[in-house]
């Protein structure tokens, strides 16, 4: 019998490599845009016509290709971009296995011009389904255009199974945005059926993004930037208010490629926990840079995940980033934020479990102090004694703590012109907030006018002391003279039961008594509820709704039931201690911009805003 294996004529070698590397039109406009990247052009025109079906044409400005390159490059396995095995691993570019334009060209009826700088004319190449139609010289501008007409003519099956119209061309403005958005240097115009879809001047990225989304994108951005020996992020997450059901701005780039990755995607939602609702993705332009030899791109042709040889690392670092990112602007740009100086990671030893960080301001710190001086009521404990950083600068800088504020000189209308500036100075200085409709609390910093709602900043300012008492040990709670009975469904009995331990982290001692009947010896500190077996049934009823976040742990939604129970209402008129001391503490608080439930707690209005305003 006669040897039968045989080596795939070129043709269908490259129909099937095809297969993988060119799905749909937008799989070749990635491969075509990269390219064009990769041969260092500062402008590019993307061209398409019934959304990639029968025309996708990109020029661009860049090094070009010699007469024999141009042939050359239709090749499977030809590239420039690799010249020894070594070279995979410290790959920078976009392209390298000199696959994607011999892929496209077997699919295809694609027209090649190009003409080097140095060159006097240009080569301009035709090729139809891998066969060769022609070479011409042509004249030409510096650069290279290729034309990709009729994709998948000869393979009717694949064009059949094409998407719709808008779907296909969905995909390829996704491709567009994901290359856009690494080059904010590069000048880009996209044409779609004769219409500018896209003209992207050259920028830095807050503008690339402002070009590709629109203007009202510029104050929903929040910087993000942390260096480390490990990986250099920088880029731009969405404020959380602007978090959207739908997906689809959600970018990580590593060395300049887009990445998906959704343990690291998880890294950043994780960092937006409690600030947006469950149904909401947060925005992201994640740019990370690491060693090339640390990771491995070449996982396959057209997927767009990486390898990292630390992603563990990564996450911790990237996660620490983006809370510290929302923890200094959620509030509001327009604030006078300092500068804070990065975080330093140092190197991570190899072999060390990595545990995520819990970024604090000030881990030390406890708002409450609830351990050395017991609290009158839950509401408004003693003023700090930590010193002022990060969040809170932002207000208390402005406000000395109250031991520091000289006694208030008692004076009346008839004093001195001398007191009465005396006053007006110790108020200023002290910045009284004010009620308003008995639901508002209007104060000011340095840098504007803020408006509190003082429902949800008691929310917040109770969560995360509630938060702080269920992951310390625990808290001791007061013991209840005469320890109260409550009777139980077996349905809620069973999930107290559950509960108990987290309960028990707050300073609740409730026993099981059977039948159903549980006695409550100890409550929490400071509770003052008139009915201690109520105010438990409530809260077993809102840990139980449909409702609940499944973002959140056990101890943060027990912190949030019970923020949420015994918070201020709105309606409620407040004395001015109250008020002080709730803007004191929300301005203590890590997360100060919004309620546990991602709602926000303060509205600023910049100076600058009301200069504008008023025509200043
Ligand atoms: P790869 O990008 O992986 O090298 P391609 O098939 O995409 O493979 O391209 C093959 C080669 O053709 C590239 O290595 C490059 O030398 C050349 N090339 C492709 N597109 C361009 C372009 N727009 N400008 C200059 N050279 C190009
Ligand atoms: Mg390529």
């Amino acid at each position: 019998m006669s040897d039968i294996i045989r080596l795939l004529p070129d043709s269908v070698a490259n129909q099937i490599a095809a297969g993988e590397v060119v799905q749909r039109p937008a799989s070749a406009v990635k491969e075509l845009l990269e390219n064009t990247i990769d041969a260092g052009a500062t402008e590019i025109k993307l061209i398409i016509k019934d959304s990639g079906k029968l025309l996708i044409q990109v020029t661009d400005n860049g090094c070009g290709m010699s007469e024999r390159d141009a042939r050359m490059c239709f090749e499977r396995h030809a590239t420039s971009k690799i010249h020894k095995a070594d070279d995979l691993l410290a790959i920078r570019t976009m392209g390298f296995r000199g696959e994607a334009l011999a892929s496209i060209a077997s699919i295809a009826q694609v027209e090649l011009k190009t003409k080097r700088h140095e060159d006097e004319v240009g080569t301009s190449i035709l090729i139809e389904g891998t066969e060769f139609k022609g070479q011409f010289p042509v004249n030409c501008q510096n650069g290279t255009t290729v034309s990709v007409k009729n994709l998948f003519f000869n393979v009717p099956a694949r064009r059949n199974f094409l998407k719709s119209n808008t779907l296909e061309l969905k995909y390829i403005i996704e491709a567009f945005f994901r290359v856009a958005l690494v080059n904010p240097d590069i000048i880009f115009t996209f044409y779609n059926q004769d219409k500018t879809l896209f003209h992207l001047p050259s920028g830095n990225l807050k503008q690339r993004i402002i070009n590709l989304y629109g203007s009202y994108y510029s104050n929903r951005l929040i910087p993000v930037e942390q260096q480390s020996a490990m990986v250099n992020i920088s880029g731009f997450i969405g404020k959380p208010e602007f978090a959207k059901k739908s997906r689809g701005e959600q970018f990580f780039f590593t060395n300049g490629r887009f990445m998906k990755s959704p343990y690291l995607h998880h890294a950043v939602e994780g960092a937006f926990r409690e600030l947006i609702p469950d149904d909401s993705v947060p925005s992201y332009f994640i740019y990370m840079e690491v060693d090339p030899q640390t990771i491995d791109v070449n996982i396959h042709p057209t997927k767009t995940e990486i390898n990292f040889q630390d992603i563990k690392s990564i996450y911790a670092i990237l996660h620490a980033a983006v809370k510290q990112a929302i923890g200094k602007f959620s509030l509001s740009p327009t604030l006078d934020f300092e500068t804070e100086q990065s975080m330093n990671f140092p190197p991570i030893p190899e072999n060390q479990p990595v545990r995520q960080p819990v970024i604090a301001i000030n881990p030390d710190y406890n708002p409450f102090e609830k351990k050395t001086q017991p609290q009158t009521s839950f509401s408004f404990p003693q003023k700090p004694s930590a010193p002022i950083q990060g969040w809170r600068d932002l207000y208390t800088t402005q406000q000395p703590p109250l031991a520091e504020i000289i006694e208030f000189p008692v004076v009346n209308k008839s004093s001195s012109a001398d007191s009465w500036e005396a006053i007006n100075e110790l108020t200023t200085n002290r910045k009284q907030g004010v009620q308003i409709q008995n639901s508002f609390i209007v104060t000011h910093s340095q840098s504007g006018i803020i408006i509190i709602d003082q429902e949800n900043a008691h929310e917040r300012v109770l969560y995360e002391r509630f938060l702080d008492e269920t992951s310390s040990e625990t808290t001791p709670g007061q013991r209840q003279l005469i320890p109260q009975t409550i009777t139980l469904s077996p349905d809620d009995a069973q999930f107290l039961k559950e509960w108990d331990g987290y309960f028990r982290t707050l300073g609740f001692e409730i026993d099981d008594f059977g039948n159903g009947s549980f006695v409550i010896h100890a409550i929490p500190m400071n509770l003052e509820t008139p009915d201690i077996g109520k105010f438990i049934e409530s809260l077993l009823e809102s840990l139980k709704s449909p409702g609940q976040s499944h973002k959140m742990d056990q101890n943060q939604l027990l912190s949030k039931a019970m923020a949420k129970k015994l918070s201020i209402k709105r309606g409620k008129k407040l004395h001015q201690e109250i008020i002080d001391s709730l803007i004191e503490n929300l301005f203590a608080c890590k997360v100060p911009g919004f309620s546990p439930d991602g709602k926000p707690t303060m509205w600023v209005i910049s100076y600058d805003e009301l200069n504008t305003k008023f025509k200043i």
